[in-house]
């Protein structure tokens, strides 16, 4: 490894994070979620933060194998709650305005066999007593990034066939690709991937799909209902008061919030699916009334179930996006086997929360108003692809009329 290189890329993909990911003002607090693993990566993401103007970094760090032994160990009731500390911890942070930074690294197999009920309750234990926290994220408030650092449990999985610490360098490698590392400027290289979604963005917001169509030869024909003055997003988001950030990186997605009671048929997954530490492969959804009436997978049945079970809307659509086929994570061969990467790679649909900010004036609306306009809240979003080379997606206005979205896993327009 060129490690004058390696390093570089390093920090520029920190100075990234911190400006673009984040936009860190002068004066602010910064919260890092990260892994034991990635210490060094936390301090000099902790040194750009600084170096930037940060107030204050508060870094949290969790450790996998730590997690695994809490699940393999204490009961049920356990995580039906959260500590106090923790909630005060998440809700502080959103109230005091800090940029919420989280680093994923997962191995994914790290929780293979688990009891999922304990995830589950995990997850919804924590949205209750964090609502302050989640609310700030899906209403605008904050500003929140997620991106990646290579870990050598994670890296083994996706390079298998090399030494492990070559597999950590190749992961490093693909990350700062896929993230724009590698461009001259990467933040000025971010500027113009967001402004490179603004066409298609306004040509999809101008043609107001009531519903769009999905059809392909592994078996997915599924019809999903869109919301009145829904929106549609991409290349970046704005809290309410008009800092620019990017939830994501890599982004490579247009998408929207469908409405929560419309979608009707089957559909496929096209790539395997890491949720909660375990793998889930090969599995199609049928949808009722907006609702998952019936799931199967070749691997990873109990996992994919326990989805649904987190709460009454976990079976509902959150999320639709469009991502055509030959996107340059789809082009660089890998399976990441993270879905902040793999979502990257394809068309995808997530179950759960849906986003506030893709319905007109979504993020001052209460959330009774939100559910009544479409939009689905959860205590979970996950997303799964989709997407195929012979993937036909048609839009169709709210008159009948048919246009085509996608036309062979790409854009048709
Ligand atoms: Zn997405």
């Amino acid at each position: 490894m060129d490690t004058t290189a390696f390093t570089n890329n390093l920090q520029k993909y920190a100075q990234l994070i911190i400006k673009s990911g984040c936009n860190l003002k002068a004066g602010q607090e910064l919260f890092i979620s990260i892994s034991t693993e990635c210490v060094e990566f936390a301090r000099l993401l902790t040194a750009e933060a600084y170096a930037q103007g940060a107030r204050h970094v508060t870094v949290k760090f969790h450790d996998e194998k730590i997690a695994r032994l809490h699940y393999d160990n204490c009961p049920l009731e356990v995580f039906e709650s959260v500590p106090e500390w923790a909630a005060l911890l998440n809700n502080s942070m959103a109230r005091e305005g800090a940029a919420i930074l989280s680093v994923v690294s997962s191995d994914p197999y790290a929780m293979v066999g688990i009891d999922q009920a304990k995830p589950v309750a995990s997850a919804v234990a924590s949205h209750a007593a964090c609502k302050e926290f989640y609310d700030a994220l899906d209403l605008g408030r904050v500003v929140w990034c997620i991106v990646g650092a290579a870990a050598p449990a994670w890296a083994r999985v996706v390079f298998p066939a090399v030494p492990v610490e070559q597999a950590v360098a190749q992961l490093w490698d693909a990350i700062f690709a896929a993230t724009r590392v590698t461009a001259p400027d990467p933040v000025l290289a971010w500027e113009a991937h967001r402004a490179s979604f603004n066409e298609r963005k306004q040509w999809l917001n101008e043609q107001q799909f009531d519903a769009l169509q999905y059809r392909n030869s592994r078996g997915t024909h599924l019809t999903i209902g869109l919301n009145a003055r829904g929106i549609w997003q991409g290349g970046g988001d704005m809290t309410i008061d008009g800092t620019a950030f990017f939830p994501n990186m890599p982004t490579e997605e247009l998408f929207t919030t469908p409405d929560r009671l419309r979608a009707e048929g089957v559909v496929y997954s096209s790539l395997p699916l890491v949720h909660n530490g375990a793998l889930i492969e090969d599995f199609s959804l049928r949808f009722k009334e907006g609702r998952v009436v019936d799931c199967q997978a070749a691997v990873g049945q109990d996992v994919l179930e326990a989805i649904f079970k987190v709460d009454q809307n976990a079976a509902r659509l959150g999320e639709v996006a469009l991502i055509p086929y030959t996107s340059p994570i789809r082009q660089s061969g890998i399976l990441f086997y993270s879905t902040l990467f793999d979502e990257n790679a394809s068309c995808h649909l997530a179950v759960g929360q849906g986003f506030p900010d893709c319905l007109e004036g979504g993020q001052t609306k209460s959330e009774d108003e939100l559910l009544a306009a479409g939009v689905n809240k959860s205590a979970t979003h996950v997303d799964f692809m989709i997407g195929t080379p012979d993937l036909q997606i048609t839009g169709i206005t709210a008159s009948g009329e048919h246009i085509p979205v996608f036309k062979d896993g790409e854009w048709a327009f």
